[in-house]
């Protein structure tokens, strides 16, 4: 799974082999001259995956010296704290220090989603000593042996997501959207509580004044036209929005917003012609039940004015 995208400081895709699934979860590897920076952790239940895939580039997860997790959810940040324990910092956008220190109520916050999927899906996420979290913050930089690695605050789809910036590649997290090798379908993954379409919108206009060349989303790849991808993500929005303008007014039971919300979903991943296996591979990704009960919250909190 070698993917080099600039010398001489390559970047390279691991695939962390989610569920015994190619090409749904990644974590990005930058080596350097001290060992291996990692941008994402990937969950707690990728651990051997991610084991595997340092060892194919010659790296075992104590080489590991810094981990730039873009937010905290479980498919992003949840074995930070096991590589903390094998000696890596843990660099995170101010928002989400504290959950990574104290990760209790994120999981909680999680159990409502997941319930007895929990542990199955994501693994244990064990908290990282505070002395090895280190908060970057909109706009600063890092340097580790001569790799540098900008933060960019890039809210919409949690309130502290960072996109990180290196040389004229994005790692976007879940804010550059969903999308699947090869394809040009791009979705946008809206869970509770802070799915916020507007902040979403300024983040996509924000990262395509960076003028970056290439995007690198953690569902799943490095694609090189991320201006174009930034321009069909936010196309994908203008759509959500007005799906939810058509369907949200009524205030639908939740249960009935995610049975429209996957219908409609399939019908334009049909008309982006795919096939039933990467419709899977989407819905491993970014399962559209999580959406529903983001859309709701989003549009009761913001969308309707008394
Ligand atoms: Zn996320």
């Amino acid at each position: 799974m070698h993917s080099p995208t600039e010398k001489p400081s390559p970047v390279y895709t691991l695939d962390l082999n989610f569920l015994a699934n190619r090409n749904v979860i990644a974590s990005y590897l930058i080596p350097h001259s001290g060992g291996a920076i990692l941008i994402e952790s990937g969950p707690g239940s990728t651990i051997p995956g991610l084991t595997q895939a340092l060892k194919e580039h010659g790296f075992t997860p104590q080489d590991v010296s810094d981990v730039f997790v873009t937010h905290i959810h479980l498919d992003h940040a949840g074995a930070s704290g096991w590589l903390a324990r094998q000696g890596a910092t843990i660099h995170v956008h101010p928002v989400g220090a504290a959950h990574l220190i104290d990760p209790e109520r994120l999981l909680i916050s999680a159990g409502r989603i997941y319930g007895d999927q929990m542990e199955y899906l994501w693994g244990e996420f064990l908290p990282v000593p505070e002395d090895q979290v280190a908060i970057i913050r909109d706009g600063d930089e890092v340097e580790i042996n001569g790799r540098v690695i900008r933060a960019v605050d890039t809210p919409g789809h949690a309130y502290h997501h960072h996109t990180y910036i290196y040389g004229k590649l994005a790692f976007s997290g879940d804010i550059g959207g969903i999308r699947m090798q090869p394809t040009r379908h791009v979705r946008v993954p809206m869970p509770p509580p802070e799915f916020h379409l507007e902040l979403w919108r300024e983040s996509v206009a924000k990262l395509r004044r960076l003028e970056i060349e290439a995007i690198a989303p953690t569902h799943f790849g490095i694609f090189n036209d991320a201006q174009t991808h930034l321009g069909w993500l936010a196309n994908e929005l203008d759509a959500v929005d007005d799906w939810m303008k058509s369907i949200m007014p009524a205030e639908p039971p939740v249960d009935e917003i995610d049975a429209r919300f996957h219908a409609w979903m399939r019908q334009r991943s049909l008309a982006d012609a795919l096939d039933e296996t990467q419709i899977q591979e989407y819905e491993l990704a970014n399962p559209s039940f999580m959406s529903a009960p983001g859309m709701q919250r989003y549009w009761r909190k913001h969308r309707i004015t008394s």
